[in-house]
Order: C-alpha cells, then structure tokens, then sequence
C-alpha cells in the first residue's frame, strides 16, 4: 500500500515545491509509482510537471470541496510512474469554505484513502500556512518531510511546525511520522550553512538526510520548462542529488519493514 508523505514548512521558498516535484520523478525513474498531489493554490507544482493551470477542469480543490471523483482530476505526466493531482488558484477559497464541512481536517484523506494500492508513494506539496488545507495534507499522510534551507531563521518556525504535528497526532492522524528532514540549498563552503546544519541535527538528530541539496542553477530553470530537473539537465548536480535521496528514502524505508 502506498506510503503518503506530507511535504510541509509553512515557511515559504524553502525548497518543499522542488522536492516534490524532483523526489517525485526519482522515484518514478527508481521504479516506483509516484503521485503528486498538489495542494498549494500557486500550483507550482502542477506547472512544474508541465501543466497548464489553466487547461486543467477538475483540481485538488473540487477534490476537497465539491467531491469530485479522484479519476476525473487526475492527470497521467509523461515523466516515468508519475501521475499528478493538480491545484489551481480556486483553491485559495479552500481555506474558508472547508470551514463549513464537520469532516474538514479530514477531506483529501478520504478522497484519496481508497487510491493507496495503486501507487508505491504518494507525495503532497503543502502550501506555505498551517492553515485548513495544510491541516488536510497532515491529516492525510504517514509521515511529513520538512525541507529546510540552510539560511539565516532556518530554525524559525519549525517549533510551531512541529507542535501542529503533535496537534494533528492528537486529534486526528495518531500515526503521523516524521519521514526525514532535508537540507536544502546547501553550500559546505559556508560557514553559516554548517551552523545551521548543527542546529538543524541538534534538533532533528537522526531524521536529518545525510544527502543535502546544494544549490544548483539547474533546479531553478526546469520548472519554466515544465519539466523536473532529471528530464531537463539529467547530468547536473540537483538531478544526482534528488536521485541520491530518493535512494535513501527507499533504503530507510525497507529497513523499516524489515524491523
Ligand atoms: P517552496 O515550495 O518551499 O516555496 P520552492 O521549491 O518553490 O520553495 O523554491 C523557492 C525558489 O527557490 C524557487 O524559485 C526554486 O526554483 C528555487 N530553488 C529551490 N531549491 C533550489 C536549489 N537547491 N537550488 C537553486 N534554486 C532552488
Ligand atoms: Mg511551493
């Protein structure tokens, strides 16, 4: 059954769209049937996979508030194993109009629950809030993994990130996990970014990625290319690395079955 990972920082510009979008086409080239929900009302993610917003009927937004069947929002990517549930910018309404549901932390769950076994992962890039549809993305996944960038506050923030996690484990999702922690925009040559690297390991111990994501100018053009970096420049150094931790995701996780 699917494992559905939460990608989330309600920091912005953190790097939680890039994953998504690069993870999700790693695992896909791995062998792994990936989806990629998009739930932020930027859809950067959904353009990011080459779709156009605009062409798009059905989105994460009917899914969560107008029940529209999963099949009919659902768009097969011509990247390997990698199907996409796109997000428009209606979803900015999504925020108030959950309000009225007695089951809002609990809508994407349910229209995605049944679509588990066909897919190896499921990935879900999260808006820049905790708000209502962040509160949906936790709610609905095993685990969360937090992008981090190696800056300046990089810890700002991530008490409050975690206590809503301990909130959502409380009343709602008592299994959420964390997945691992992932540095990113990540330069050894600075010291401010191996300051933060400590900090961040201070806090997160063993959860922290030993693969880092360096920033690479590559990462940045594909998504106006419409595609994720491993299809846009497959030898650069962010299609290695987001390659690498899509390896170490896999080999955490079947240690994990193993145990
Ligand atoms: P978030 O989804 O957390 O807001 P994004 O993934 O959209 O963050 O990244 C913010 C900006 O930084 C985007 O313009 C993206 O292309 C760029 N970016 C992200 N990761 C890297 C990286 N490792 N190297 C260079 N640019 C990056
Ligand atoms: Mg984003």
């Amino acid at each position: 059954m699917g494992k559905i990972i939460a990608i989330a920082n309600q920091k912005g510009g953190v790097g939680k769209t890039t994953s998504a979008v690069n993870l999700a086409a790693s695992l896909g080239e791995l062998g792994k049937k990936t989806l990629l929900i998009d739930i932020d009302p930027q859809g950067n993610a959904t353009s990011g996979l080459g779709v156009n917003k605009r062409n798009v009927k059905k989105t994460s937004y009917e899914l969560m508030v107008a029940d529209a069947p999963f099949g009919e929002v659902l768009v097969h990517t011509p990247f390997k194993n990698v199907d996409l549930l796109p997000a428009s910018i209606d979803l900015a309404g999504a925020e108030i109009e959950l309000v009225e549901f007695a089951d809002r932390p609990s809508r994407l769950k349910k229209a995605i629950v049944g679509q588990r076994e066909q897919y190896d992962y499921i990935l879900i890039d999260c808006p820049p809030s905790l708000g209502l549809v962040t509160l949906n993305g936790l709610t609905a996944a095993d685990t969360i993994l937090v992008p981090i960038q190696c800056e300046y506050y990089a810890l700002e923030g991530l008490s409050q990130l975690m206590s809503t996690v301990r909130q959502v484990k409380r009343l709602y999702n008592p299994h959420l996990d964390v997945e691992g922690v992932l540095l990113t925009m990540y330069d050894s040559r600075l010291n401010l970014t191996m300051q933060v690297v400590e900090e961040v390991k201070k806090y997160f111990g063993g959860k922290v990625y030993s693969v880092a994501i360096p920033r690479n100018v590559r990462l940045s053009e594909a998504p106006s290319f419409g595609q994720p970096v491993l299809y846009y420049d497959r030898s650069s150094k962010g299609a290695r690395t987001y390659l690498e931790l899509a390896e170490e995701l896999l080999e955490k996780n079947s240690e994990k079955a193993v145990v």
